[in-house]
């Protein structure tokens, strides 16, 4: 067994089921030593978000990310304006709660649609003006691009080759710090052969801002609610983690494990001790 190192390591509270309320779940993952948390727009909107960033803070944890995006595409004009309009909002919470970046996970075909390349093409729409809004609140985009097996659903951005090649056309010109930028999750990543050259490119132009972590196992039940937890699946995590620190990145890691089938099930004080041995002996 390594060394722990919780500190270097950050918990989306998907990992923990929703089992508590935020405030809980923030002393939770603080208490046992952990770097980041990456709260869910489900936990904190309707609530004080101004208080809930402070009681962050007050634990000493970073915020890596703020999930997520509402899904874009859309068959109406109104609908598609409602979409922005609530990114907008969570924006604005995401800078309250002084998150590192809003996660993007833009959505897949309008209801009744098979028209992929107009989904694609209002992805990139909305991008473009969200970005807007997020470099005057000094928050950064982090497209997450999906497995493809999510490619009708929740995600019509699936490679991050995509994803990279979207962010330099929006933001053209190679910014040192740029806005806009993407979330590598292994889960939804591992597989893709180009994936060290993409990690690569990503790290040149700077713009990985999160990387997530947990594993794919074998058999999987459930694409959606049934990942494992690191160490327990297929996926070669150090490896990626090396690519993507060797490419520059050296934020926390962020560890999200959707789970219906077994973590979830259990006390949240069990789930995270697990994350942060696992974090040290397969990541
Ligand atoms: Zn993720």
């Amino acid at each position: 067994m390594r060394v722990l190192r919780p500190e270097l390591c950050a918990i989306n509270t998907a990992t923990l089921g929703f089992q508590t309320p935020i405030e809980e779940t923030i002393e939770a993952v603080a208490r046992q030593g952990f770097g980041g948390i990456a709260p869910w727009r489900r936990e904190v909107e309707g609530k004080a978000t101004a208080a809930i960033a402070r009681r962050i803070r007050e634990a000493g944890l970073a915020v890596t990310g703020y999930c997520r995006s509402t899904f874009i595409p859309a068959s109406t004009k109104s609908d598609f304006a409602d979409n922005i309009d609530s990114n907008r909002r969570a924006l604005r919470d995401a800078a309250t709660l002084g998150a590192k970046s809003f996660v993007m996970v833009v959505g897949g075909l309008p209801t009744g649609s098979k028209d992929l390349g107009a989904a694609r093409a209002q992805v990139a729409d909305a991008t473009a003006l969200l970005l807007e809004d997020a470099r005057r609140l000094g928050v950064r985009l982090a497209l997450e691009p999906l497995h493809p097996v999510y490619a009708a659903e929740r995600s019509c951005l699936t490679l991050l080759s995509e994803a990279l090649a979207l962010a330099d056309r929006l933001e053209p010109g190679q910014p040192a710090a740029p806005s806009l930028g993407i979330c590598l999750d292994v889960y939804h990543v591992w597989w893709d052969p180009c994936l060290d050259r993409d990690i690569a490119r990503g790290g040149r132009s700077n713009r990985i801002f999160g990387f997530h972590v947990c594993d794919w196992l074998v058999p999987t039940a459930d694409v959606l609610n049934d990942r494992g937890m690191m160490g327990d699946g297929v996926i070669d995590i150090a490896a990626i983690r090396h690519s993507v620190e060797a490419a520059g990145y050296s934020d926390l890691v962020e560890v999200e494990i959707f789970s219906s089938t077994n973590w979830w099930k259990r006390p949240i004080t069990e789930t995270l001790r697990v994350c942060k041995e696992r974090f040290a002996s397969a990541c």
